[in-house]
C-alpha cells in the first residue's frame, strides 16, 4: 500500500501513522520528522531548512523535494509507504506523482483527516514530542504516567519550537493557503478521501482503514 496522510497541523497525521504501520509494508515518511533530523545534526539542508520552519512557514521545495525523492527510492519502499505532511503544495505532488512514474507505481489512496480549527489549536499547543523515539502525548488529552517522560521509551518530552501560540497561527494560515488546494487537485484525480478526525485514535484508525479498503 502507498498512502499518503494529508491534515492540517494538528490533525492527527503522525499519530495515526504510527498506529497504521502495522498494517503497512513499508516505512512511515514523515518530512517534518526528516527536516528536524536534519536541523538536529547540522547538514546544510536542516540549516536552510530551521529558518522557516521557526517561522511555520513551508520550506522552499528547492530544499525539501531532493531529499524526498532520495528517500522514496530507498529499497524499503519498494513494497509500499505511508507518507506524512508530504507532499503538501500541488508542485511537490506533481515531483511525487513523477518520482512514483519513474518507479513504474502509483499511490493507492490520499485521506485528509479533517479537524475544526478550534480542536487544531488546543492539540498543538498541548503536544509533547519524545526526543528519542518521537512518540507523541498531550498534556491533557494524553498525558504520559510520568510528567516530562516517554510512557515507551522513558526519554525526555519537549515542546517543539513551532507548537508555540504565534507559530500555530502561522502553520495554520499556510495550510489554509498552500495546502488546501492540494486537497482539490487530488480530488478531481479521483483519489481523496475524507476522514472525520474528532473522536479517540481508535476510532479515527478504523475509519481511516474503512476508507483505504473501499478504495482498494
Ligand atoms: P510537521 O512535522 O509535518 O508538522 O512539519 C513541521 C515543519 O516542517 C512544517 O511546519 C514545515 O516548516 C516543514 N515541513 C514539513 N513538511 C513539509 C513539506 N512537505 N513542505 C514544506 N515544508 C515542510
Amino acid at each position: 500500500m502507498r498512502i499518503v496522510l494529508v491534515g492540517a497541523p494538528g490533525a492527527g497525521k503522525g499519530t495515526q501513522a504510527k498506529l497504521l504501520l502495522d498494517r503497512i509494508d513499508g516505512p512511515h515518511i514523515s518530512s517534518g520528522e526528516i527536516l528536524r533530523s536534519e536541523v538536529v545534526k547540522g547538514t546544510e539542508v536542516g540549516m536552510k531548512a530551521k529558518e522557516f520552519m521557526d517561522r511555520g512557514q513551508l520550506v522552499p521545495d528547492s530544499v525539501l523535494i531532493d531529499a524526498m525523492r532520495a528517500r522514496l527510492r530507498e529499497q524499503d519502499c519498494s513494497r509500499g509507504f505511508l507518507l506524512d505532511g508530504f507532499p503538501r503544495t500541488v508542485p511537490q505532488a506533481e515531483a511525487l506523482a513523477e518520482v512514483l512514474d519513474e518507479l513504474s507505481t502509483e499511490l493507492d489512496a490520499v485521506v485528509t483527516i479533517s479537524v475544526p480549527e478550534d480542536s487544531l489549536v488546543q492539540r498543538l499547543s498541548g503536544r509533547r514530542t519524545c526526543r528519542d523515539c518521537g512518540a507523541l502525548f498531550h498534556v491533557v488529552f494524553n498525558p504520559p504516567a510520568a510528567e516530562g517522560n516517554c510512557d515507551r521509551c522513558g526519554g525526555e518530552l519537549y515542546q517543539r519550537d513551532d507548537d508555540r501560540a504565534e507559530t500555530i497561527r502561522e502553520r495554520l494560515a499556510v495550510y489554509r493557503r498552500d495546502t488546501k488546494p492540494l486537497l482539490q487537485w487530488y480530488g478531481e484525480r479521483g483519489c481523496l478521501t475524507e476522514v472525520d478526525g474528532v473522536g479517540d485514535q481508535s476510532a479515527i484508525l478504523g475509519r481511516i482503514l474503512a476508507s483505504v479498503e473501499a478504495r482498494a
